[in-house]
């Protein structure tokens, strides 16, 4: 397992749509299965950059994989919990009607935030990194990260989501102006 480099804006591959992963491969035994190890070191990556999710194009692979997870603190104690999750060619395949905004972050843009609206619920079906079919029906502050991620699979980040730019800060200006208080900060990037 290892820390890999985060692609930042800029890198072409961030624009790129992702490639779907061969599940035959993903789930192929053996000690060497290169897409098990990526999965590894994408969570090991996430974690050591205290990211919320990570999307394979930010460690500069067109991969259809993206990994969440994250435990409520004392610095962000507004968010539910999302437990450690890999989605392997992940889909929304529903959105709800009703829209919230919410700043966002991204290890490719780290010291920006922006506010983003999008729908409050969506459904994603995907595989596990076991090859299982799941079906998975977000709201809320998991509905933000996989639509998210999601969008790094399609070539997105956050910014084009935007439909005001005045609403883009640095982290640090961010923090001064726009958050009333620590409890308020939302999570360090998606
Ligand atoms: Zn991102």
């Amino acid at each position: 397992m290892s820390v890999l480099n985060i692609a930042r804006l800029g890198h072409p591959i961030l624009r790129e749509i992702a490639k779907p992963v061969d599940l035959k491969a993903l789930t192929a035994s053996g000690g060497d299965n290169e897409l098990q190890q990526l999965i590894d070191d994408m969570i090991d990556t996430m974690q050591e950059e205290d990211g919320v999710g990570i999307a394979a194009p930010q460690v500069a692979r067109s991969l259809q994989i993206i990994i969440v997870e994250y435990e409520e603190n004392e610095r962000y104690p507004s968010q539910d919990d999302i437990p450690l999750s890999v989605y392997v060619n992940p889909k929304i395949t529903h959105y709800g009607k009703e829209t919230a905004s919410f700043w966002e972050g991204c290890l490719s843009l780290k010291d920006l935030r922006g506010l983003v609206t999008r729908p409050q619920e969506v459904t994603v079906e995907a595989y596990s990194r076991e090859g299982k079919k799941m079906v998975v029906e977000a709201k809320g502050f998991l509905a933000v990260v996989l639509q998210h991620e999601i969008d790094h699979l399609l070539g997105k980040v956050f910014i084009d989501r935007m439909t005001d730019l005045t609403q883009l800060a640095w982290a640090k200006e961010w923090q001064t102006y726009w958050t009333e208080k620590e409890s308020d900060q939302g999570p360090e990037a998606i």
